[in-house]
């Protein structure tokens, strides 16, 4: 074995060490919300397809409509020859559904956070970001080369102390996830649009986990608190309640011009495939005209935190569809999801780095797919399980 060789197994030794080794677990997908994973067939409550979209008819005949029409690849990036006529229409949905002036689809939201980051700010500038943001945030941050100051969850008397000591003239971004997703909790955002005012900063949100779930036509928890035209930039996903791929960046005309001049994530990599935007576009159909879906989600959310709550679980903060049990140390935590999975249940463990020491939690997100009696089946065998570890009484 050559030396980097051994240095890579002993840092992978040392993961297996403190439970922090991740392995791909084999799926198959069955009738959702269940699922067989390495063989078994269970609930899903992992999954972010919370609108229960991805396995929609109408989006997969969308899909296969666009590869009929325009083919399996887009053969170039946006500005060479891939920008196919799909993209056209799909973005004028993405702004007629966001209000917003302009707006442009991404290639992921890991792509989108780094590209659009990087793009607004550089060396000279200072970006202020909630601890709990989520990594391609963190990523694009580093990549910006700009200095980067963390605060506190939601604590805006932190970032407000940060902000204080900038010098004025130096540019500023505030960003923020607005549907935390480890958490479930949600940014202060009617605080932050304050602070962005008085200290002449940029403010950008990420509403992958908002995105079909909060607004009225599920444009994302920014437009649910009517703050549309006080963010600069929305960043958002199609991979989680739209049920496809891609992302999206919303705001004013000027920024995506220049985003489209200066991101490099978007400039410097293959346009997404039109069997994508063919079920993006349909998915920016249905968010807006199914609102039963949001409204069960919420309704169904509600109940399985509230059961797990007063059961003595720990679940956070969480007001969202993303719903943790806090567990304590890695090894118990990867230990009670294979319990889990043993009875029937698929939810992941979150460990450090994604989550703070001694914070190693389950995550469980509810869909618009899961029906009540599932759900309840389910809680009791989180109870029981919660008994055996000693993490409820
Ligand atoms: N932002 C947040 C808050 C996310 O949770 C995720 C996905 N886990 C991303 C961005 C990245 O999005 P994508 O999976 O489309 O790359």
């Amino acid at each position: 074995m050559e030396m980097w060789e051994q240095e890579l197994r002993n840092e992978l030794d040392q993961l297996t060490g403190k439970s922090q080794r991740r392995v791909l677990s084999q799926v198959e997908h069955a009738d959702r919300p269940l699922l067989v994973m390495n063989g078994r067939r269970m609930l899903n409550l992992a999954s972010n397809d919370y609108l229960g979209l991805a396995g929609d008819e109408r989006l997969k005949r969308a899909s296969a409509d666009a590869v009929a029409h325009y083919g399996a690849g887009a053969t170039a990036s946006r500005l060479i020859v891939g920008n196919h006529p799909l993209y056209l229409e799909a973005e004028r949905a993405l702004t007629l559904w966001k209000k917003s002036e302009a707006g442009l689809i991404l290639q992921s939201g890991y792509a989108a956070n780094t590209g659009i980051i990087a793009a607004l700010i550089g060396r000279s500038g200072t970006v202020y970001s909630d601890k709990l943001n989520h990594a391609s945030i963190v990523d694009g941050i580093v990549l910006s080369r700009a200095e980067h100051l963390r605060y506190r969850h939601n604590d805006l008397s932190h970032l407000e102390a940060l902000l204080k000591k900038t010098p004025a003239h130096k540019r500023k971004l505030i960003v923020t996830d607005t549907v935390f997703s480890m958490d479930g909790d949600m940014a202060r955002l009617h605080d932050l649009v304050t602070l962005k005012q008085r200290y002449n900063a940029i403010l950008m949100v990420d509403e992958a986990h908002g995105s079909g779930v909060f607004g009225p036509n599920g444009e994302g928890f920014v437009h649910a608190l009517k703050l549309q035209d006080q963010v600069d930039v929305q960043m958002g996903t199609f991979s989680k309640a739209l049920g496809c791929y891609g992302a999206y960046v919303t705001g004013s005309e000027l920024l995506i011009d220049y985003l489209t001049n200066k991101m490099r994530s978007f400039i410097f990599s293959t346009a997404l495939p039109p069997a994508v935007l063919g079920s993006i576009r349909e998915a920016i159909r249905v968010v807006q005209e199914e609102r039963f879906r949001r409204e069960r989600l919420q309704e169904t959310a509600a109940d399985f935190r509230t059961a797990l709550s007063s059961l003595g679980f720990d679940t956070c903060q969480s007001r969202a569809q993303i719903v943790p049990v806090r567990i304590g140390s890695n090894v118990r935590t990867v230990k009670f999801s294979q319990r889990l999975q043993e009875e029937g249940i698929a939810a992941i463990p979150v460990r450090p780095p994604t989550v703070p020491e001694n914070e190693a939690r389950i995550r469980f997100t509810v869909t618009a797919l899961h029906e009540p009696d599932e759900l309840t089946w389910a809680v009791g065998k989180i109870a029981a399980l919660g008994k055996e570890f000693g993490v409820i009484e």
